[in-house]
């Protein structure tokens, strides 16, 4: 997408939310003057030849001010990959480069490394920094000390480097961990993209035992723990509203059994019924009943909701749904809760879904609103996050959220904290981080 198409789809959203590149934020000053200390004695560094690769074990992200710690075994955590502050400050433009010299300009500085040694420029002035930074054939890592004494809102602490202010209860207390390959809030499930048997069917939590005042359509729903107390707080505050029909929960997790049993039941069906033969039955099977491992019902994030007027006319799921109270009420309101449409009407040949009125699926706050007044469906959204790398968002409520795509190739050395909103693998190649920013 060109620079002019991103800055339409920002026009977009300013009509509800407010999308800010990082370097518009107001992040506090640490006002500290950067005192170098003895971490690469000078000799030491300037002597230093860039041979083989620099590369890190890992690097952590953690707490909603995004710390970063990395690793490496000479540098310990004083490392940073550039192309990931892209991503986490959106203000790092990489300039032509070569294997002696990292080039970019951030906070409106234009900085040249000298690769390998502490030498580095602003503007053309002459500074030194704390250690060599590097550059090797797809990564050029900074040295933390240059962003820190040319950027305010970076700063060192013992846990790493701070990218904007920590407020205290942020700081690590649950285990740091990897996410890829874990069903999350925006994991993409479709024709293209299943998911396999054994990452299905958990954190899932019994709804009629857990929330008894939902109206559910039969007994022992599964759904998703994170997405039911969204659910129960939705469909609470549509019952308090006037005029309201009851909305009731008809379908929500299927088990990869179920849906296996239900894809099997068919292709017999039309073996038998219609005298087709295997390979016919299956493929006309697949276009009625989801193959295993590609409905959204096994991620236990998917929802079919009908009303009761469905419910008199003896049609339960129909596209009627959206005119009636019940339905009308839901596409207005379905994303303040962290809830989509998920598969709107003209959106087939993205989505390869026919339009259904009555299916929804929880991808949390702030992507619900981002994708509803985006015009998004989860595909293109995906996209445009792939796209534009990292987003900060303010919704009207003054919630701020910060939004990362981080590529597969960066995902494996990637651990992140529980306590992140949500860290979801797409499922498509990248990982998408959400944090809560607080003020
Ligand atoms: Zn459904």
């Amino acid at each position: 997408m060109n620079r002019k198409n991103r800055m339409r789809r920002k026009a977009i959203f300013s009509l509800m939310v407010l999308v800010m590149v990082l370097s518009g934020c107001s992040l506090p000053s640490n006002g500290e003057e950067l005192v170098p200390e003895e971490l690469h004695p000078d000799d030491e560094i300037t002597a230093l030849v860039l041979e083989g690769d620099v590369q890190l074990q890992g690097i952590e992200v953690f707490g909603a001010g995004t710390h970063w710690m990395t690793h490496h075994e000479t540098y310990g955590h004083e490392l940073l990959p550039l192309s990931l502050l892209t991503l986490f400050l959106q203000d790092v433009e990489e300039k032509a480069s070569g294997r002696e010299l990292i080039s970019f300009s951030i906070a409106d500085k234009m900085i040249d490394l000298e690769v390998g040694t502490a030498q580095y420029y602003v503007d053309g002035e002459q500074k030194t920094a704390l250690g060599p930074s590097f550059k090797n054939e797809v990564e050029s890592y900074v040295h933390a000390s240059v962003l820190q004494q040319e950027m305010e809102h970076v700063s060192a602490t013992n846990e790493g480097y701070s990218m904007g202010e920590i407020p205290e209860d942020s700081m690590p207390t649950s285990a740091l961990r990897s996410f890829l390959g874990e069903l999350g809030h925006m994991t993409l499930i479709n024709k293209m993209h299943g998911v396999e048997r054994e990452k299905t069917g958990q954190h899932l939590i019994n709804l009629n035992e857990t929330y008894p005042q939902l109206k559910l359509t039969k007994n022992d729903m599964l759904f998703n723990e994170q997405a039911a107390v969204a659910l129960q707080e939705m469909l609470d505050e549509a019952a308090d509203t006037e005029g309201m029909e009851t909305i009731y929960v008809v379908s929500t997790y299927r088990s990869f059994d179920y849906q296996q049993g239900l894809y099997e039941r068919k292709i017999n069906q039309y073996r038998t019924q219609f005298g087709y033969d295997e390979e016919t039955a299956t493929i006309e099977a697949g276009r009625i009943v989801a193959i295993p491992g590609t409905s959204e019902h096994q991620s236990g994030l998917a929802v079919d909701f009908t009303s009761q007027t469905m419910m008199n006319r003896g049609q339960v799921l129909e596209q009627d749904f959206l005119e009636t109270v019940g339905g009308a009420w839901l596409v207005e309101n379905a994303a303040r809760f962290g809830f989509i449409l998920r598969y709107p009407s003209d959106t087939e040949e993205i989505t390869g879904i026919m339009e259904e009125a009555w299916h929804y699926r929880y991808v949390g706050l702030p992507h619900s609103l981002l994708i509803q007044e985006g015009g998004f469906v989860l595909e293109t959204y995906i996209d445009y996050l792939k796209d534009v790398g990292a987003l900060a968002v303010q919704l009207d409520s003054g919630e701020r959220y910060r939004i990362v795509y981080v590529d597969a190739a960066l995902a494996d050395v990637i651990f992140v904290e529980d306590a992140f909103i949500s860290v979801s693998d797409t499922n498509e190649g990248g990982l998408i981080l959400t944090m809560r920013i607080d003020q």
